[in-house]
């Protein structure tokens, strides 16, 4: 098959998938019409400045506050957002509290990655690839020599001080970014599901140190790993045919809704 993927690309994210399953129509109208709508990306830009925090402590094993808060003022001024010193501080709060965390959460941790790439073949598959970056990747050893590991998938998220909900941390789409990276991190690398963990790590928002990390482990298995695939296949499959439908519970956070674009 060489016809053109609707989208215009050859590729498809998990962010791409996400949206159709959530709504096809709402994926037609993000990634083939390609109809932009101004959103609030505050939250989004605090998130980027502190995988940015994140990062630069895992690659070094040591924390560089300074460069945080002069990252976040930098998108601040330029973006004239209200009140850096809380934001600032609540980046502050989550990164001073890393460290600490992560050695009780993974004791004698070793860094192998932030941000890797992947796109790979999609199985059964021959046009369209699957692209995504995995935020980050470390390993943990099994045991005192050193010679057995447990390789974890990360993904860092920012919430609000609450965390997630129990709907959510078990919502089947929100976890298969997870199952997707790890299949597709196992299509490149290699390895034992069993030897490879998945977990959210969420970053909150106006908490106290003590409570500002929470520790989502996500349990991706062969079976949870094949249906994302299945996802994934039935997206382009769906998208291919050119079948829209509108999903009408998923409006609530549709940035579409009661837009000229979207009447319902
Ligand atoms: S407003 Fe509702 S039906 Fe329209 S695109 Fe968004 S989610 Fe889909």
């Amino acid at each position: 098959m060489n016809e053109q993927f609707p989208t215009g690309k050859n590729t498809v994210s998990y962010s791409e998938v996400s949206t159709w399953a959530s709504c096809a129509y709402r994926h037609k109208l993000a990634f083939i019409d390609k109809i932009v709508i101004e959103q609030n990306w505050i939250h989004a830009r605090y998130g980027t400045a502190l995988h940015k925090g994140i990062e630069n402590y895992l690659k070094n094993k040591s924390l560089d506050l300074d460069a945080f808060s002069l990252e976040l003022k930098d998108i601040w001024e330029k973006e004239n957002y209200p009140d850096y010193e809380t934001w600032n501080s609540w980046g502050i709060t989550c990164l001073t509290a890393l460290p600490e965390w992560m050695n009780s959460q993974f004791p004698d941790w070793e860094f192998i990655g932030v941000e890797l790439r992947i796109e790979e073949n999609i199985p059964k598959e021959d046009q369209i690839k699957f692209k995504g970056f995995v935020d980050c990747i470390i390993r943990i050893p099994l045991n005192k020599e050193k010679t057995r590991w447990k390789t974890w998938i990360i993904d860092w998220k920012t919430a609000g001080p609450r965390g997630w909900d129990r709907q959510k941390r078990s919502d089947e789409l929100v976890l298969s970014q997870l199952y997707l990276y790890k299949s597709y991190f196992m299509q490149i690398f290699g390895g034992e599901s069993r030897e490879i963990g998945t977990a959210f790590i969420l970053m909150k928002k106006g908490s106290k140190k003590e409570k500002c990390i929470d520790f989502i482990p996500v349990s991706s298995g062969p079976k949870s790993m094949e249906k994302a695939n299945k996802m994934v296949i039935n997206m382009i499959t769906s998208v291919r045919k050119e079948k829209f439908f509108k999903n009408k519970y998923g409006c609530k956070w549709c940035p579409y809704f009661d837009t000229s674009h979207c009447s319902r």
